[in-house]
């Protein structure tokens, strides 16, 4: 029986979208839930996290450990809704990256909510809530033993990649990155996700798109496979959804992306792989 699992919980990026037009690849924002052994291992905080949350006060207490790749609003908008916040079995332990550019987490958490822009502020938290703050590059270490490595992501006030080797896979976590045109990234990145088993990637542009959206920190799908290809990656997973992309569109990108490098796929909100 699979003893691990990872969870897509969110695939959009940018803002959350609903309707028909979006109900097979989900219109809540970047949310990835690790589930290894025992222990519970998020990635961003976007609006897919309130699923998530209702999921573990239901079904699990315990140690959670919340992974930022970054501020922008699509990574921090769930927060205020995640349930376990709110159970006092609870403990989180919230991670981030340190820059000149970001607050430390505690700080974005207290800046974030609060009025004018929330009726509530983090003091109606009933959860043990730790904060660890470290530098991009850093290799962390989980209270459960598991390592992460990082690095850090091109990205306007900049991004966190990660990387995870959970029961003999090793899962890459890299969002909100511009590659650069010749999809050859700096080699720190290059690096961190070499091998992986799973890469779950920026892929928010068409190569049509692509253009017109320069500095704006993402990458197309197309050059996702590249760097997919040129890293020795098994399967790479396309997300951060652009919101304009809705079910149609997304299916010619799966079609196509799966043409030019066979077995890629495109994360759907609520898609789970056992492992
Ligand atoms: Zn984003
Ligand atoms: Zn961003």
């Amino acid at each position: 029986m699979a003893k691990h699992q990872l969870k897509f919980w969110g695939a959009r990026g940018s803002l959350p979208c609903s309707g028909p037009q979006y109900v097979r690849y989900g219109g809540s924002t970047c949310c990835v839930e690790l589930r290894y052994d025992e222990h519970t291992l998020i990635f961003d905080a976007g609006s897919g996290i309130r699923g998530l949350g209702e999921d573990l006060v239901h079904n699990r207490t315990g140690h959670i450990d919340l992974m930022f790749s970054h501020y922008h609003f699509d990574h921090i908008c769930g927060l205020p809704f995640f349930a376990p916040f709110y159970h006092p079995q609870t403990d989180v332990c919230l991670w981030a990256g340190q820059s000149n550019e970001w607050p430390g987490v505690a700080d974005m958490l207290d800046g974030f909510m609060k009025p004018p822009f929330f009726p509530i502020t983090p003091a109606a938290f009933n959860a043990q809530i730790g904060f660890r703050s470290f530098h991009a590059g850093d290799e962390l270490t989980l209270p459960s033993g598991a390592k992460i490595q990082t690095a850090p992501l091109d990205h306007p006030q900049g991004s966190i990649g990660y990387r995870i080797e959970i029961g003999g896979k090793i899962i890459c976590y890299v969002t909100d990155t511009e590659l650069p045109e010749n999809s050859k990234p700096d080699p720190s990145l290059f690096d961190l996700v070499q091998g992986a088993d799973i890469l779950i990637l920026d892929a928010m542009f068409t190569d049509d798109e692509l253009p017109s959206c320069r500095g704006w920190g993402h990458s197309s799908w197309r050059q996702g496979t590249e760097f997919a290809d040129a890293a020795n990656v098994g399967t790479l997973y396309l997300f951060h959804h652009h919101p304009l992309h809705d079910d149609t569109a997304m299916d010619k990108i799966a079609a196509d992306a799966d043409k030019l490098r066979p077995g890629t796929k495109v994360a759907r909100e609520g898609e789970t792989i056992s492992f």
